[in-house]
């Protein structure tokens, strides 16, 4: 079987720091997902009259990058893991 990861991925630098980017870029997402929660969570529990209009366009982007991270994910798999197409035999 082929298994991109253990026979290319792993010892191609160009692929495993673009992996290393991406994932990288994932976990930035997810806490952006997280704070953007906790400032709507914080305003709500100490009104801030600023915030107020940008709850939920905040929301909406929580959400979304949420979206977008598990997009990524499984990008990232099947670009880098993906066990039946071998990227060091096409190139
Ligand atoms: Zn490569």
């Amino acid at each position: 079987m082929l298994d991109r990861y253990q026979q290319h991925v792993k010892i191609c630098k160009g692929c495993r720091t673009a992996l290393g980017n991406f994932k990288a870029l994932e976990f930035g997402l997810h806490v952006l997902a997280v704070a953007l929660v906790g400032v709507v969570a914080a305003s709500g529990a100490a009104p801030l009259p600023k915030l107020q209009p940008f709850s939920v366009p905040l929301v909406c982007g929580a959400v979304l990058s949420t979206v977008f991270a598990r997009w990524l994910s499984h990008f990232i798999y099947k670009t880098f893991y993906f066990h039946d197409y071998n990227h060091a035999a096409v190139k």
